[in-house]
C-alpha cells in the first residue's frame, strides 16, 4: 500500500503544512485518514477529488475533521454533476459534530454527500484494507487505527498521550505513523500528546519496522523531536512531510 502525506502540522497550519490528513492506496482503492485543515487543498496536488472511496476521521478536533465541510461543497456542487454517497467512518458524534459546522446544517442534501457511519471498537473491511481501531489518550474520543493489506501494516496513532493500546496497534507494523506533538522539557500536561521521546518509546515497545512522527506543533523544533525519538528507538526514523509518499 501507499501512504501520501497530505498535512502533519499539529493543532494548527504551519507555513508549511497543512493539519493531519493522509491517503492510504492500494489496489485502486483510496482511503483518507483524516481530514484536518488544509487537507482538502493537499489532496488534490495528487489524486481528483472525485476519487476517493472512504474517510476514517480519527476524532473530532478541527485539526483532523474541519475540512470535511469543504469537501462537502466540493462533493455537491461539483460540475460534472452528483458523486458516489461518500462513507465516512469516524467515532460517535461525527455527523452532529460536521454538520454544526455549517453555518446552518445543511439538512437537504447532507445525506446525499456523506453516508455518517459513527463506530467505537471494532474491525472494519474498508476494499482491500482490514482496519482496526482502538481507543487512545487523548480528552475527546480518538481512535488510533491499524490498516492492513496484502501482509503489510500501516499504523496510525491519531491524537494520544502514552498509552498500551497504541502499543499493541502498531505491533510489528512496517510503518508506524506516530504524533508527537511536543518535546520533553518543559514537562507537557499530562492525557493530550506524546513526546518525541514517548513516540520512539511506543514505537520501540511495539516492534514497529518503521516510525515516521507527525503531528509535530509549529511551535516546536523537527530535528529536536527526531533526536528525542532517536534516544528511545532504533529504527529507520522520519518526521513527516507533507507531499511525501511511503511504499509500505
Ligand atoms: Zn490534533
Ligand atoms: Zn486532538
Amino acid at each position: 500500500m501507499q501512504l501520501t502525506v497530505l498535512g502533519c502540522s499539529g493543532t494548527f497550519p504551519s507555513p508549511t503544512s497543512p493539519c493531519s490528513g493522509y491517503l492510504v492506496e492500494h489496489d485502486g482503492y483510496r482511503l483518507i485518514l483524516d481530514l484536518g485543515a488544509g487537507a482538502l487543498g493537499s489532496l488534490q496536488r495528487h489524486v481528483d477529488l472525485r476519487s476517493i472511496d472512504a474517510v476514517y476521521i480519527s476524532h473530532l478536533h478541527a485539526d483532523h475533521c474541519i475540512d470535511l465541510v469543504a469537501y462537502f461543497y466540493a462533493r455537491r456542487f461539483h460540475p460534472d454533476g452528483a458523486l458516489p454517497i461518500l462513507p465516512v467512518y469516524g467515532p460517535p458524534g461525527t455527523a452532529h459534530r460536521i454538520g454544526s459546522a455549517f453555518e446552518e446544517p445543511p439538512v437537504d442534501g447532507f445525506h446525499e454527500v456523506y453516508d455518517f457511519r459513527e463506530v467505537r471498537s471494532g474491525v472494519f473491511t474498508l476494499g482491500p484494507f482490514t482496519v482496526t481501531n482502538g481507543r487512545v489518550n487523548h480528552p475527546v474520543e480518538c481512535h488510533a487505527l491499524r490498516v492492513e493489506a496484502d501482509g503489510k501494516v500501516l499504523t496510525y496513532s491519531g491524537d494520544t498521550a502514552a498509552c498500551e493500546e497504541i502499543v499493541e496497534l502498531a505491533r510489528d507494523a512496517d510503518l508506524f505513523l506516530c504524533e508527537a506533538s511536543w518535546p520533553s522539557v518543559p514537562t507537557p500536561p499530562p492525557g493530550i500528546h506524546l513526546t518525541g521521546r514517548e513516540a520512539g518509546d511506543h514505537a520501540a515497545r511495539a516492534g514497529a519496522k518503521r516510525l515516521v512522527l507527525t503531528h509535530i506543533m509549529p511551535f516546536h523544533d523537527p530535528q529536536a523531536m527526531l533526536a528525542e525519538a532517536k534516544e528511545t528507538y532504533d529504527g529507520e526514523l522520519d518526521m513527516a512531510h507533507a507531499g511525501t509518499t511511503y511504499d509500505v
